[in-house]
């Protein structure tokens, strides 16, 4: 074996879910929006002037800055925005995690957390969730190197309370917090109002999820403007075009459309409150949960054999073989037809599984 050999950075992968794109099947995988952008993002795509595409594109990304500052009632020098919020967040992994002391996020929370850390090289450690899958705030005390959890959390939906959140960065005045918030917009409470109390905290939230756009690639941090600073030196001591001159534009579209925005998610949210009581019908049980996923487990059917089942026949959800979380299906909530297929689906197997084994038993 050659010494080149021995000096590849190695790295397990995340998995991201599958894209299949099979003609009527149902996408409840990905957690993608199943509504379209805006329609003023589709005029904005419209009106592009291709010969724009010559050029680089502005590299303070100031236009989509300003129009997200704007929305949230920041400033510009508040926001950093990346090639979706995976982009952010290892950008904010690169920048702020470089003490050698072990960062902390919790054991059963969203799976790119610890690639990151281990493609960086950053010593992690896990404090365990609650039964009920919460956050406990006191295994966040200890000396550490940073924080970082979603609120609500993924894959389980369980939003944090604001007084824990508080109570993780008070205790916590030495190191960044960083609250990923890609599902907020769903029906939590976003911890933005804190970003005046604590310098320490960071805020990141998606256009993949509440805009309808996970195709186009946008994600924003929010925070004190020295901390946005040093997030823009590592950017652009590593590529200074991240945003793509289509992304600025449709981009800033997209978040000037309050009323569109309002409209989806309010649609949404009562699909989600809809499907939980059927799924509830049926057998399932859950957290609540305040994103647009739910994540379910049933009281006699495995949830591989379910995932199993759903995929023949098109219908996509995500299943995690992972300890404390291998009997849960994450289901994304789709349109109301969409939760209607794949409501009658689970019924009739569930139906027919049960008839099946009574009949074994006799
Ligand atoms: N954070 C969490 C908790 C997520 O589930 C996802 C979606 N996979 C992301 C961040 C990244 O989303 P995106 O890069 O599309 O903004």
């Amino acid at each position: 074996m050659g010494t080149w050999e021995s000096n590849i950075r190695r790295v397990t992968p995340y998995t991201p879910g599958e894209q299949p794109n099979k003609p009527g099947m149902i996408k409840l995988n990905t957690n993608e929006n199943p509504y379209p952008p805006a329609p003023g993002v589709e005029r904005a795509l419209r009106e592009t002037d291709v010969n724009r595409l010559r050029l680089y594109p502005d590299p303070t990304a100031s236009e989509l800055v300003k129009a997200i500052a704007q929305n949230k009632g920041l400033s510009g020098d508040q926001v950093f925005v990346g090639v979706g919020s995976d982009d952010v967040l290892a950008m904010c992994f690169l920048t702020f995690f470089n003490s050698g002391k072990p960062i902390l996020f919790p054991d059963i929370t969203y799976s790119f957390y610890d690639v990151w850390a281990d493609v960086f090289r950053i010593p992690f450690e896990t404090p365990a969730l609650d039964a009920d899958f919460n956050l406990v705030p006191g295994d966040y005390y200890r000396e550490n190197g940073g924080i970082i959890f979603p609120n609500p959390n993924a894959p389980t939906g369980v939003e944090c309370p604001q007084d824990v959140i508080e109570d993780i960065l008070r205790h916590n005045p030495e190191v960044i917090v960083i609250v990923d918030e890609a599902y907020v917009d769903f029906g939590a409470v976003s911890a933005l109002p804190l970003l005046e109390k604590y310098e320490n905290l960071i805020v990141v939230q998606t256009f993949s999820k509440s805009r309808s756009l996970a195709g186009l690639r946008i994600g924003y941090a929010m925070a004190n403007p020295e901390l946005i600073r040093c997030l823009n030196d590592v950017k652009y001591s590593f590529n200074s075009y991240t945003m793509d001159q289509t992304a600025l534009e449709l981009g800033a579209a997209s978040i000037r459309d309050t009323s569109y925005f309002n409209e989806t998610i309010r649609k949404i949210a009562a699909t989600r409150e809809r499907t939980k009581k059927r799924l509830r019908e049926l057998g399932f049980s859950f957290r609540d949960s305040k994103s647009n996923f739910i994540f379910a487990t049933h009281e006699n059917c495995p949830a591989k054999e379910l995932f199993d089942a759903l995929r023949e026949r098109d219908i996509y959800v995500r299943y995690f073989p992972k300890p404390r979380i291998d009997q849960y299906l994450r289901i994304t909530i789709g349109t109301d037809e969409e939760m209607d297929v794949f409501l009658s689906f689970l019924e009739n197997y569930l139906n027919n599984r049960c008839h099946c084994s009574q009949r074994i038993d006799i």
